[in-house]
């Protein structure tokens, strides 16, 4: 069956934006990317095939569930999960070569006891406080480790509290001093630590000077900018504009259209009522598919390439949009929730002010059972792109050759 809500994925631009990545930090840091919530939504192997072709070396998971469907589909990275596993869970999670985050001696003990062979990376706290070790703790965990046979202390790891909130980085200097200091103390101990990493996407657009051997990139490798804060900061410290490339476009189309009287109300608890005729045109998206609730009577979604408002309630799977100004559309026209559609554009930013929250959750929210499709590159991108290869003028061959797979089962 089609779907009649999907998500386009322009896998080309992840690719790319790991390329943007690769220019600003050089050829000798390892490049990671954070695939979890379902790669931000925009579809778990297909983004990670992507970002992989696009020269990412590792990616980051936050479940033991990721690494296990990544493996599935034929993965063969290295992949570093970010969150908790079971203790259970460990003997499979060795098995599939996951690198492991440990802050607990319990984590250490029953790889220890199982006997596997395991590559593990110490998350040290410099003052974020969710996962990580004080270093007293930190060094008994890290000794615990050299002495069981099989286990390696592979890496360390850290991660950034305030460092996309704010244009002002003294608390994000502060937590780069403080993992310098355990870096030290804990290679004095003997420990090598060859990997260091806690570069976020924020750090690695702020400070590609400084990315220690690893970053974790997550909201830029899918084209999005952490922050406004963060744009303008690295504005401010005179870096180069980078052109990330949004890469998801989501989509539904017309179910109905139908013209209301004025002083007509719409929808739940008749929160909109009609000050003049007007006609609707009625989508099948609503909260359960991710679409915020609190995007009734406020956010803009696109028909025909113009804005049409949201109004009334959102539905838990349909919203009801005022076409009354442009050209009424037909049944199964297609309309851009987030997106580009013709010369207009919703981004994520946009509605994530709209719904009172950030970028990532707007994309990451995004339900799972929404089919996500490895869409061809919009013809302008790729004349830009081989114009700007060959200076010649443009060939369409790549765009009219490009197929679209329909990968809802990756979803
Ligand atoms: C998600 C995540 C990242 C990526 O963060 P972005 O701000 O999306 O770049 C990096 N490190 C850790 C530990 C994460 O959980």
């Amino acid at each position: 069956m089609r779907p009649l809500i999907w998500c386009d994925i322009d896998t080309a631009a992840l690719a790319e934006n790991v390329r943007v990545f690769r220019r600003l930090v050089g050829p000798d840091v390892l490049l990671s990317v954070a695939v979890k919530a379902n790669a931000y939504g925009h579809g778990l192997v297909p983004a990670a095939r992507a970002f992989l072709a696009g020269g990412a070396d590792w990616l980051c998971v936050h479940a033991p569930e990721e690494v296990r469907a990544l493996r599935a589909a034929g993965v063969t990275s290295p992949i570093y999960l970010l969150g908790p596993a079971h203790l259970d869970d460990l003997a499979e999670l060795a098995a599939l070569e996951a690198r492991l985050v440990v802050y607990n001696a319990e984590t250490v003990d029953r790889l220890a006891a199982l006997g596997v062979r395991a590559r593990l990376h110490l998350k040290v706290e410099t003052g974020n406080h969710r996962q990580g070790l004080e270093l007293p703790e930190a060094l008994a965990l890290a000794d615990r480790i050299r002495a069981a046979p099989g286990l390696t202390l592979e890496g360390v790891a850290s991660h950034f509290a305030n460092i996309e909130d704010t244009t002002d980085h003294r608390y994000a200097r502060y937590q780069l001093g403080r993992f310098e200091e355990a870096v030290a103390a804990l290679r004095a101990a003997g420990h090598a630590l060859p990997i260091r990493h806690i570069a976020n996407s924020a750090a690695a657009l702020l400070w590609p000077d400084h990315p220690f051997d690893m970053v974790r990139l997550g909201i830029s490798a899918y084209g999005l900018w952490p922050s406004r804060e963060t744009r303008v900061a690295a504005a401010l410290q005179g870096h180069a504009e980078v052109g990330l490339r949004p890469a998801l476009t989501w989509k539904t189309r017309v179910a109905q259209v139908k013209d209301i009287p004025e002083g007509a109300a719409v929808g739940y608890g008749l929160t909109f009522v009609t000050s003049r005729p007007t006609r609707l045109a009625i989508l099948p998206v609503g909260y359960a598919d991710g679409y915020d609730r609190q995007l009734g009577n406020l956010a803009h979604v696109l028909i025909g390439g113009r804005r049409a408002p949201v109004r009334g309630r959102v539905c838990m799977n349909i919203i009801m949009v005022d076409v009354t100004d442009g050209p009424a559309p037909a049944l199964e026209d297609e309309a851009v929730l987030l997106g580009a559609q013709g010369d207009e554009r919703i981004s994520a930013e946009a509605m994530a002010g709209w719904a009172g929250t950030i970028n990532y959750e707007v994309v990451a929210r995004i339900g799972a059972q929404v089919a996500r499709v490895e869409a061809p590159r919009p013809l302008e991108a790729v004349e830009d792109a081989l114009y700007r290869a060959t200076g010649s003028s443009a060939s369409t061959a790549e765009a009219s050759s490009a197929s679209r797979k329909p990968t809802s089962a990756d979803g």
